[in-house]
C-alpha cells in the first residue's frame, strides 16, 4: 500500500506541496491599502510633486486619483488576474474619497477585497513657478540690429522662436526651460530660466535672421554651492535684411542673403545675383515685404507704364528684362521717396 505523501498540515486536503493553496490563500495579507494619500500640485500650472521632484502632469484629476489610489493599494505580487473598480467621491476641495473593490486571483483561488482611500489635495507652488515669481532668471537674449532697429518682422520672430523653443524644451522634460519675459527694448530682450535655453534661441534666431552672438556671463551668486551665472546673449542682426531694397548711388539692389562680410544682392535693374561688400552709404529704399501693387496701364517699347497706387498718376518705368508684365496685370513695387520714383521689386 502506497501512503500519500503530501495533505495539507491545515485543512488535510490533498496538496501537492505543503500548505494547499486555499488555506495559503486565507492565510495570506494580499491587500494593504494606505488609508490616505497626498496629492500635491501646483495651483498656477497644475504640474505635479512626486517625493522631491515636479512633472507636468499630463492627466485629468480622474486619472491621477486613480493612479495614486492605485499606488496606495499595495497588492501582494503573488496576485494574478487583478481587477480594481473604483468609485470617486468629493469630500471638499481638498479630499476626495475613493470606494475600491479589488479581485484576483492568489495561488489559484479567486480572492476579493475592499478598501477606502482618502485623497488629500494639496496646492503648492511648484519649482518653475517658485523661480518665476521670485523675478529668478539665467540670461537674457538681447537682440538688436546692427547700425539701425530691428524691424516689427525681426521681433516677431524672435518673440516666436523662443515661445517655440518653451514649448519644445518643456515637452522634453526640461521643466526650467521656461521665458519669465520678453520686453520690446531697443530691440527684444527676452528673459530665460537657463543657459540652454538661451543658447537654443539665439542658434534659431541667427539660423533664421542672420547675425552674430557674442556672451557676456556674469558672476551672480551661488546655488547649493555652485557658482551661479547670467548670461547675456547679444544677438547683433546684420546692418542689410533679406528683402531690404538699397540705392547704392548708382543701382537699386535687393538684399537676398547676408551673414558674410559681403551680402548677395539682386541687380533690379538688370535683373542677375551678384555678391557686393556693403558700403555705409546704401540707402534704405524699402524692404519687399512693404511692397505695394501697382497695375500696369500699358508696355510700350522700352517702357512699363505704371498706375502709381497711391497717387493713381501714370508714371513710367524703363522696361526690365528680368520681368515681362501683362497690361492690366499688377507688379510689386516701393516708392524711392528720396528720389520720388517707383522701384520695381517683382
Ligand atoms: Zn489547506
Ligand atoms: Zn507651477
Amino acid at each position: 500500500m502506497r501512503i500519500q505523501e503530501s495533505f495539507c498540515p491545515r485543512c488535510g486536503a490533498p496538496a501537492t506541496d505543503g500548505i494547499c493553496g486555499r488555506c495559503r490563500a486565507a492565510g495570506t495579507r494580499w491587500l494593504l491599502p494606505d488609508a490616505r494619500v497626498t496629492c500635491i500640485h501646483c495651483p498656477t500650472c497644475g504640474s505635479l510633486c512626486h517625493g522631491a521632484t515636479w512633472t507636468d502632469a499630463s492627466c485629468s484629476r480622474e486619472d491621477l486619483a486613480e493612479q495614486l489610489v492605485r499606488s496606495a493599494l499595495h497588492l501582494h505580487p503573488d496576485l494574478t488576474d487583478i481587477r480594481v473598480t473604483l468609485t470617486l467621491r468629493d469630500l471638499s476641495t481638498t479630499r476626495s474619497l475613493a470606494d475600491v473593490q479589488v479581485t484576483g486571483t492568489l495561488y489559484g483561488q479567486p480572492v476579493e477585497g475592499a478598501a477606502q482611500v482618502e485623497i488629500a489635495w494639496k496646492g503648492e507652488q511648484c519649482d518653475r513657478c517658485s523661480r518665476i515669481s521670485g523675478g529668478y532668471y539665467e540670461g537674457v537674449v538681447q537682440i538688436r540690429a546692427d547700425g539701425r532697429e530691428t524691424s516689427p518682422h525681426e521681433r516677431e520672430v524672435a518673440a516666436r522662436i523662443a515661445v517655440q523653443v518653451e514649448d519644445t524644451l518643456q515637452a522634453a522634460g526640461e521643466r526650467l526651460a521656461f521665458i519669465s519675459g520678453i520686453e520690446e527694448k531697443e530691440g527684444l530682450d527676452i528673459i530665460v530660466g537657463s543657459h540652454r535655453m538661451g543658447q537654443v534661441i539665439v542658434q534659431q534666431v541667427v539660423g533664421a535672421l542672420g547675425g552674430q552672438c557674442t556672451v557676456h556671463p556674469k558672476l551672480v551668486g551661488e546655488r547649493d554651492g555652485r557658482p551661479v551665472y547670467r548670461i547675456t546673449y547679444s544677438v547683433r542682426l546684420p546692418r542689410w535684411k533679406k528683402g531690404d531694397v538699397v540705392w547704392t548711388g548708382k543701382e537699386y539692389l535687393e538684399v537676398r542673403e547676408t551673414g558674410g562680410r559681403e551680402v548677395k544682392a539682386f541687380d533690379l535693374a538688370g535683373g542677375g545675383t551678384k555678391s557686393v561688400a556693403p558700403v555705409p552709404d546704401w540707402r534704405l529704399v524699402g524692404n519687399v515685404r512693404e511692397a505695394m501693387d501697382a497695375v500696369v496701364a500699358y508696355t510700350d517699347r522700352g517702357v512699363i507704364g505704371l498706375l502709381d497706387p497711391v497717387t493713381w498718376s501714370s508714371v513710367e518705368n524703363r522696361a526690365l528684362p528680368w520681368i515681362s508684365p501683362r497690361e492690366g496685370g499688377m507688379l510689386r513695387v516701393l516708392r524711392d521717396t528720396v528720389r520720388g520714383n517707383l522701384v520695381i521689386v517683382g
